[in-house]
């Protein structure tokens, strides 16, 4: 037996089928109106602030994650002085039971560097190849070991990675815009100086920022373990540090705003600068950075070595032609600096 119902249900059941429609059509009218005109808006979940690749996150409530450093050259030891170069060995044929005839042995050099400083060294966009004045100076050691230049793995390695590595024998030197200072001669070897820079800012155009005493209170970048953060501090404490993994990470940070300057030596940022014209170099010389190839300690027979390779270069003409090559951006330069032997 079928139930038709009462007329009472009837009338009930109309009224339901009639919100049923009204419903699906208020629900297709806001569907059309939304994806048509974006008539309805919701509010934007809050997103987090862009980071950059590499870029250690400043903790919660507090801009500043480097711990104060020493001022570079605040000491008054005599770091740049290194080992006097011996008669250099011919090429490809050290002599025997030297850390020279090692790296001779194993076949190739191992070499620390980064892979992203414009100039110095960094990795050719259209050939792949690692290039810069830092691995012309790598090169030109491998040559006189191997009589080839090309006999060299890379190990890349951030700034507060090159000690360490040094310390963990995981290289065979460092070349990387290394700066010789009394607390690294502590733990590593030195060549003698192979080139001079002057710790400077950079800064974007508009920033208004034009030396270290417009920083107080301004976001500055630094390298996690460079000399330029203790320098920074000593002169514009009120600076609220930043430090990343690589400069490359410092100039991401200055183009994201995440921060108002960089601060390290001329040269890096001016190989930061070459790569966004927005930035410039600002303020004058806060100190002067001497760059040495890092060796491990005691491998007194490679200091001797390394130095004999650098007055090789100085001599030759060829330390000229590299700077002419790679780092002309900075003006004429003085030359190459001369070397002070202690022994
Ligand atoms: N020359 C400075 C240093 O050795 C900064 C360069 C760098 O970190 O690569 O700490």
């Amino acid at each position: 037996m079928t139930c038709r119902g009462a007329p009472a249900n009837r009338h009930a059941d109309a009224i339901g089928r009639y919100r049923v429609r009204w419903v699906r059509a208020v629900v297709v009218v806001l569907f059309v109106c939304v994806a048509a005109t974006g008539c309805v808006r919701f509010p934007a979940p809050p997103s987090p602030p862009p980071v950059a690749f590499g870029v250690q996150p400043t903790p919660p409530g507090a801009e500043t994650d480097a711990a104060r450093e020493p001022a570079p050259n605040s000491e008054t030891c005599d770091a740049t002085a290194s080992l006097r170069p011996g008669p250099m060995p011919v090429p490809a044929q050290m002599p025997q039971r030297t850390t020279m005839a090692d790296i001779l042995g194993r076949g190739r050099l191992i070499v620390g560097l980064d892979i992203g400083s414009n100039l110095f060294s960094f990795r050719d966009p259209l050939t792949g190849d690692v290039q810069g004045f830092d691995v012309d100076i790598a090169r030109a050691i491998a040559q006189a070991i191997f009589d080839d230049p090309n006999t060299i793995e890379y190990r890349v390695l951030s700034s507060a990675e090159r000690t360490q590595a040094l310390i963990d024998h995981s290289v065979d030197v460092v070349v990387k815009t290394m700066s010789i200072t009394c607390d690294r001669v502590d733990d590593v070897a030195f060549s003698s100086p192979y080139y001079i820079a002057s710790q400077r800012i950079l800064s974007t155009r508009t920033s208004g920022i034009d030396g270290p005493a417009a920083l107080a209170g301004k976001r500055v970048c630094s390298a996690r373990g460079a000399t330029s953060i203790g320098r920074i501090q000593a002169i514009q404490p009120r600076a609220r540090m930043v430090t990343t993994t690589t400069w490359a990470d410092c100039l991401v940070m200055m183009q994201q705003g995440q921060v108002d300057a960089t601060t390290t030596d001329d040269a890096i940022l001016a190989g930061l600068a070459e790569q966004d014209p927005w930035v410039q170099l600002v303020g004058p010389s806060l100190g002067e950075e001497y760059y040495g190839v890092g060796i491990p300690k005691g491998q007194d027979d490679m200091v001797r070595f390394v130095n004999g390779v650098l007055n090789e270069l100085r001599v030759s003409g060829r330390w000229q032609q590299m700077y002419d090559h790679w780092l002309s951006i900075l003006g004429p330069g003085n030359g190459p600096p001369q070397p002070v032997y202690r022994d």
